[in-house]
């Protein structure tokens, strides 16, 4: 894997990755596919809009198919017909927000499958090596995401126990080699909770460590958004600029170009999914809860001004029908239009970028952002 920067605007920046499956340009959104398919919306389509690089959950991977599974079909990108780049978390985050008894211990953590109870053992190794059956262009380290609020104390001892498991992970990673014929790639994780000075810590550590990206995780868990704004830029100030910079699990849109115009490439969340199956649809000028009774003569696209295949072909009253009477395709439609929104946020975010108007162009965003808002409100 390759990091190359274009453009920088402020601390915002452009780039693009090099893999074996092909290149992506950052700021880049990943669709989540938690279970090898990203819910409601077919590979091809997510090629059409734009798509160039899908994560994945090791955790729900690793319990369903199986990595043997996953082994005999010749890892996930052949497995689900998907011959661009894959990121894996670690499964970290899935076995602290999902399963039920966790005991984490300086080897690793023990836990019971959320599916039916079966007790397994993640650890810094393992994750390693189902990530290699897996086959994923970019594999995590494992890490304990911290809950907020969270105790300082609590705090800093994870967060060392997270830089022990980190080297761990490394040395695993390169006396390993990948089960198929493309290379993988290996990220480092900031943790730290809300505290400046550990989070500072976290980075440094993990920056000497030389890994080939890093990602920023245990934020947007609770936390005001204003301080994740600033752990970000505290992460962000101590990283190395020529390695990719990936914020876990965030966002919304606003989010997402707060946290570009300090410095971070990639993006990954369940929300334009998610939301988009249960009636939210993103827009550039806010949200359409496309449910709502003003929409039911509404014969105009849910957003006039997107082009997508939502759009282009269907009204804010035939989805609305849709979700209605419960049809599946109501769900299709939202989902491909919500992943193209945010596509097109990125899109554009690289072009204010390069073209030096990132802030004006942030700011205008920002203000159609909220007039809609508040006028659906
Ligand atoms: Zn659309």
């Amino acid at each position: 894997m390759q990091f190359v920067l274009e453009h920088t605007a402020g601390n915002a920046r452009t780039g693009k990755i090099f893999t074996d499956h092909g290149i992506f340009k950052t700021p880049v959104f990943m669709p989540v596919g938690t279970q090898g398919s990203v819910k409601a919306i077919t590979q091809k389509s997510l090629e059409e809009i734009g798509t160039e690089i899908i994560l994945s959950n090791t955790y729900h991977l690793y319990l369903r198919p199986g990595i043997e599974i996953l082994h005999q079909a010749g890892g996930l990108h052949r497995f689900m017909s998907w011959g661009h780049p894959i990121l894996t978390d670690s499964g970290g985050y899935q076995v602290f927000s999902l399963s039920d008894l966790r005991d984490i211990n300086e080897e690793g953590v023990q836990f019971r499958s959320h599916l039916d109870g079966s007790l397994h053992t993640f650890t810094p190794e393992s994750v390693v090596d189902i990530q290699r059956y897996i086959g994923s262009d970019i594999t995590m380290v494992l890490d304990e995401c911290t809950p907020y609020p969270c105790e300082k104390e609590y705090a800093s001892q994870s967060n060392e126990l997270t830089l022990r498991w980190a080297e761990r992970c490394r040395n695993r990673f390169q006396s390993s080699e990948g089960l198929y014929e493309h290379s993988q790639a290996l990220f480092g994780v900031v943790q730290g909770s809300v505290y400046p000075d550990i989070r500072e810590h976290s980075a440094k550590v993990l920056a000497d460590m030389d890994f080939n990206g890093y990602a920023i995780g245990g934020l947007a868990v609770g936390e005001p958004s204003d301080q994740m704004y600033e752990m970000i830029e505290v992460c962000n100030g101590v990283l190395p600029t020529n390695k990719p910079r990936y914020l876990m699990g965030v966002g919304t849109p606003e989010n997402l170009l707060e946290a570009i115009e300090r410095g971070v490439d990639m993006f990954d969340c369940v929300l334009p999914t998610r939301n988009g199956r249960n009636a939210q649809l993103f827009s550039q000028k806010g949200v359409v809860n496309i449910t709502n009774a003003q929409y039911k003569d509404d014969f105009t696209p849910v957003d006039i001004e997107c082009e997508c295949f939502t759009c282009r072909n269907y009204t804010r009253a035939y989805i609305r029908h849709l979700f209605m009477v419960k049809e599946i395709l109501g769900l299709q439609l939202a989902t491909h239009h919500n992943l193209y929104y945010y596509q097109w946020l990125m899109q554009n975010a690289r072009k204010a970028i390069s073209t030096g108007i990132f802030e004006n162009w942030k700011r205008e965003q920002l203000n159609l952002l909220h007039q809609e808002i508040q006028l659906t409100t």
